[in-house]
């Protein structure tokens, strides 16, 4: 009989002491319904399957879904309430984007993708389930509308109101100036939230069975990698370095039952690995000749010479009175855009054919540079526009009495036969890199420049 109390209570005493070391995990605060992250992250893995070069292969998707359901089965991929008890399954799913940054990213409410490079830069099995793990994390705690609902809380409870009654989510939330583009709130997370999509997402891998320090391993080898290599700066940047990723989850896993790890459970990671080297680029020409017939012509009206004033947070402008403004004046982003500027493209996503986006941008790298921070945004906005390409070399201009650049891209218009100009005047401010995007397709852009000229000339910063 003591023998037994004594068992219990050492028993008891272990629990309580793992217990004292096992993260308590809550959802933070959220102007979203878990339904609604769901219709939101729907609607932009849709804008994703437009916009990148999302790759179909059955051999792929199959294998990414074994490990996917796997990592399902632990209870550490259930949602979360805020008293800190599991329920349901977010519906998750996987897909692969061709690209050579070495990338991955979780929407809102499921969806996961994961850049080609990414798989090619794993060393094993367990460091890809890593980060389909530690991607699932970020869902399951809803970083992403957690970020938003912070920075946002006084727009965005009327804009999800209009959600409800039928309209897209990424349509209301494009008018505060939230969408997938460069350094969007949804796919930017914090140190904190990193610290707990990896100790959630230890949590997942290891209970399928891999080895949770692989997920950590792997963060720690890009970062060590990332100095000589811009390939890598967006993951970085959007999943910043918490600081001890290795030292962090070797204490988690003191308290994690003993388990026996592998590094490649399906055997099949090799297999993948080349099958992925060897794609062929998904088609350039995505747009068929169907998808074309679908589009709008471009807006009969020109901008009027006309301006008048608009003032944000940290900047005036002018723009042509004929013009709308989309946005929040308290915001540091706005949507000024011609009446049918605003193109609902084939899957319903709002796009800006004709009109003018000011915003900043908060480049990977601290320390205000210019010409450096240009080229990370440049290859931001080449990254969420597949087939987006630079014209003429920057030039340096003047704007708010500031130095400036500006760099001309070239991309596919919403509007019908047509390529688009995108003129991208750059200034880097204190807020971060400041930027103007005049967006027209190439048969107006000629007409339209000197009233662009006018209204950069009226960029006012305070
Ligand atoms: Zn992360």
């Amino acid at each position: 009989m003591r023998k037994i109390c004594l068992l219990l209570a050492i028993g008891c005493l272990a629990h309580a002491l793992a217990s004292a070391q096992l993260q308590q995990l809550k959802p933070g605060w959220n102007l979203f319904s878990m339904q609604q992250d769901v219709q939101l992250g729907q609607e932009a893995a849709a804008e994703v399957e437009r916009r990148a070069a999302v790759v179909h292969n059955r051999d792929l998707d199959d294998y990414l879904n074994t490990i996917l359901h796997k990592l399902e089965q632990s209870p550490y991929a259930r949602t979360l309430a805020s008293d800190g008890s599991r329920s349901g399954l977010f519906p998750f799913s996987v897909h692969v984007i061709y690209d050579k940054n070495v990338n991955a990213f979780a929407l809102p409410g499921g969806p996961i993708f994961i850049h080609t490079a990414l798989i090619e830069a794993a060393e094993n099995e367990a460091q890809l389930a890593g980060v389909i793990g530690h991607e699932m994390s970020h869902v399951v705690l809803r970083h992403s509308t957690n970020q938003a609902s912070k920075q946002n809380l006084v727009a965005l409870p009327a804009l999800l109101a209009e959600a409800l009654v039928g309209n897209s989510m990424l349509g209301q939330l494009a008018k505060i100036g939230i969408g997938l583009g460069a350094n969007s709130v949804l796919l930017k997370f914090s140190r904190t939230d990193e610290t707990e999509a990896d100790y959630n997402g230890a949590e997942i891998v290891a209970g399928a069975g891999y080895n949770p320090l692989e997920l950590a391993n792997f963060f720690e080898k890009l970062e060590a990698k990332s100095g000589r290599q811009n390939e890598l700066m967006q993951f970085l940047s959007d999943h910043p370095n918490p600081g001890n990723r290795v030292a962090a989850v070797s204490e988690e896993v003191r308290y994690m039952p003993r388990r026996g790890y592998v590094e490649d459970e399906t055997g099949k990671f090799q297999h993948v690995q080349d099958l992925v080297q060897h794609l062929s680029t998904p088609g350039e020409a995505r747009a068929t000749s169907s998808d074309e017939e679908h589009k709008p012509s471009p807006p009969g009206a020109r901008p009027s010479r006309q301006l008048i004033g608009y003032r944000g947070k940290s900047f005036s402008l002018a723009y042509p009175e004929n013009w709308q403004v989309h946005g929040d004046t308290r915001a540091n982003t706005v949507t000024i855009a011609a009446r049918d500027g605003i193109v609902q493209s084939a899957n319903g996503q709002p796009q800006i054919g004709y009109g003018l986006q000011v915003s900043y941008y908060s480049p990977p790298k601290s320390g205000a540079e210019l010409n450096r921070d240009t080229q990370a945004l440049v290859r931001q906005l080449k990254q969420s526009n597949a087939g987006m390409r630079t014209g003429r070399d920057p030039r340096g201009i003047q704007v708010g009495d500031q130095p400036a650049l500006l760099t001309t891209l070239y991309a596919t218009s919403p509007y019908r036969g047509e390529q688009e100009v995108d003129a991208l005047v750059t200034v880097a401010r204190p807020e971060g890199l400041f930027y103007a995007i005049f967006i027209a397709p190439q048969s107006e852009f000629e007409q339209v420049q000197e009233i662009f000229e006018d209204v950069l000339r009226s960029v006012r910063f305070f």
